[in-house]
């Protein structure tokens, strides 16, 4: 979470902090600031709360006031130790005897408590509820202490501290020089042209200015100057790989669309196209994943599955476990990243591990992955982020292909998580010689007509829009999300959609739960939305389902087919939403659409902010 941006070396160190900020912003926008040395040495900070925008009417002043600099670095903070505020924002200095340094910080300190206690004992006047705040002092203290250099304090600091974290430090009086270091939050180098280099949370932050990029592993130390850049593990100079990335399809805005959400929902035809053609064979018709050999054996004689994410990235898994049990006979258990991890349970020798995450840097996530790791298991990990820790700790990556996704509520990763894990299981069932040949070709063939279907849906929202409207305005504040089969996952995908972006409370149940004690919440008027198919073999238990939530004059709305919606008894009155009729293992693919639209013109009509909802953030690298 949060942006992390750092320059030195170049006279628009503070445009470039800002721009690359205004790029991370979806990572965190509870409150941002920057911190420039100017050419006396000097260090001046600048802080505002809220939004991205509120800092940048300052930046004017701001700039004026430090006069011509080369040494800047940003921040966009998502609060986890005290509340958004100026004081809590980011840049934090702290000043012990001659030494004073900046520090911009994401992720968490977990033994701040005691560091402050002893900080404080040392002499450190700590001014904010931060976590962040005793990494300043705790440097400046080490350097009065005697630590020869900014690079020796952070290398001595670093082995202290607890928690997942990435951090970038510039200190007054040191005109281009920064120090970083991370653990388990990502943190890379970006290699100017010419006598700037810069520190990174992320890439996107840098478009444009440069494309060579070092991702830093855990415990680096790096110190970066105008023409150098040192790596430091364990002591010892280190060389990480430069990787060049083309970020352009990453930075190329909403394009004419009112929110990146909804360029995002229209993409997902042309992600379903990109990701067809990238993992499936143009003659053969069958699923291409590429597998190294040893992978392939894994594979092969895995007895189990373990799939671990989190958020829709855990119902995407939940739609993938149907996926595999169904089509590769192999059982699968799914786990919430949180709590797999200290669950500690029992894994089989030689299982498969699978890690579903969107940015690849998830925190809960990513400690799953390495503990799975620890007890040997074979990792995969689908993700969108080629270059993520999750990425490089995996023995096998499936790129998801969605390209860059801004909005927080996440739409076309999803799609391409649930269609990377179909072929992933039509390709396990063929391999298991439980699929034919014929079969899979069949389902492959249905995928390739998606994009014109959902390209379809797409154009056709009048319906969703009229129900939206009427949710947005409804005198309750509460839904229900009901589903079958695979259709189950979906009605929590969906109900997780609405309350990210409406704020509406939603929740989704297996319909055949809803008896079990959902159903005391069902008064008149209450919303409840069923989600159906006419040829999944479910149908007929739904319908029974929508009875009874009609006998309770609940508000009865149904998102299915045709088919299934021509079975409606005639005397049940329901708001039907209809899907196009597919294979009933594209389900997941067609209802899509719909949920994600409502969720959209649901937030839209109550006027909350669509990419940027409030308390949430892109890439949640704290536990
Ligand atoms: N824990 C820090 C804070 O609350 C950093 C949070 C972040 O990642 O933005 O300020």
């Amino acid at each position: 979470m949060c942006g992390i941006v750092g320059v030195v070396g170049n006279s628009k160190a503070i445009e470039i902090v800002t721009t690359g900020l205004s790029r991370l912003e979806y990572r965190g926008y509870d409150s941002a600031g920057v911190a420039a040395l100017d050419e006396a040495g000097d260090l001046h900070t600048c802080k505002e709360v809220g939004k991205l925008a509120a800092l940048l009417e300052k930046i004017p002043a701001f700039t004026k006031r430090v006069g011509a600099t080369s040494t800047a670095i940003g921040h966009t903070r998502w609060a986890t130790h005290g509340e958004p505020s100026v004081t809590n924002a980011h840049p934090h200095v702290g000043t012990m005897g001659p030494f004073t340094l900046a520090v911009v910080h994401n992720g968490i300190i977990e033994n701040h408590t005691a560091l402050r206690t002893k900080l404080s004992a040392s002499g450190a006047k700590f001014v904010s509820a931060t976590d962040t705040e005793t990494l300043p002092f705790a440097l400046a203290h080490a350097l009065q202490q005697g630590a020869a250099s900014p690079l020796a304090a952070v290398q001595q600091l670093l082995p202290t501290l607890h928690g997942n974290f990435a951090l970038v430090a510039m200190a007054q009086g040191v005109p281009d020089e920064l120090w970083g270091t991370r653990r388990g939050a990502p943190l890379c180098v970006g290699l100017g042209q010419g006598a700037a280099n810069y520190l990174v949370s992320d890439p996107l932050a840098l478009a444009g200015i440069c494309e060579r990029f070092m991702f830093l592993e855990d415990n680096d130390v790096v110190h970066v100057t105008p023409h150098t850049i040192e790596i430091f593990a364990a002591g010892e100079r280190v060389v990480r790989p430069v990787q060049t990335l083309d970020l352009s399809a990453d930075a190329s805005g909403k394009q004419g669309f009112k929110h990146f959400m909804l360029k995002e929902i229209h993409e997902q035809p042309a992600v379903v196209a990109r990701i067809l053609s990238a993992h499936t064979h143009a003659t053969t018709r069958l699923p291409a994943l590429e597998f190294s050999p040893t992978i392939a054996a894994s594979l092969a004689s895995a007895t189990a599955i373990n799939i671990v994410a989190c958020g829709t990235a855990y119902y995407a898994g939940m739609v993938g476990k149907y996926y595999l049990e169904q089509l590769a006979r192999i059982p699968v258990n799914v786990d919430v990243a949180s709590e797999f991890r200290y669950r500690n349970p029992p894994l089989v020798a030689g299982g498969v591990f699978i890690a579903i995450s969107q940015s690849g840097e998830t925190a809960d996530t990513l400690a799953a992955l390495e503990h799975a790791k620890a007890h040997g298991q074979t990792i995969l990990v689908f993700t969108n982020s080629p270059h993520s820790s999750m990425a490089r700790a995996a023995d096998c990556t499936i790129p998801l292909l969605a390209n860059r996704e801004i909005a927080v509520a996440s739409t076309k990763a999803f799609t391409a998580m649930v269609l990377n894990l179909l072929l992933f299981a039509l390709q396990l069932g063929l391999q298991r010689n439980l699929l034919t040949a014929a079969a899979v070709q069949e389902v492959i063939q249905q995928l390739r007509e998606l994009p014109t279907q959902l390209q379809e849906q797409l154009e056709h929202t009048v319906p969703i829009q009229s129900l939206a409207n009427n949710l947005a305005t409804m005198p309750g504040r509460s839904l229900l999300y009901l589903g079958r089969g695979l259709l189950a996952p979906m009605a929590s995908e969906g109900a997780i959609k609405i309350k990210e972006i409406s704020y509406l409370h939603a929740e989704s149940y297996p319909s055949g739960e809803m008896k079990h004690g959902p159903i005391a919440l069902v008064e008149p008027g209450l919303p409840v939305i069923n989600l159906a198919a006419s040829n999944d073999g479910l149908l007929e238990k739904t319908l029974s389902n929508l009875q009874e939530v009609a006998a309770r004059r609940g508000e009865v709305i149904l998102i299915a087919d045709s088919a299934a919606t021509s079975q409606l008894p005639a005397n049940l009155q329901a708001i039907v939403i209809t899907v196009p009729t597919v294979h009933p293992l594209l389900l997941p693919f067609s209802f899509s659409i719909p949920l994600q639209l409502l969720a959209y013109f649901t937030a839209t009509a109550k006027g909350t902010d669509v990419d940027q909802p409030r308390n949430l953030a892109k890439s949640v690298t704290v536990e």
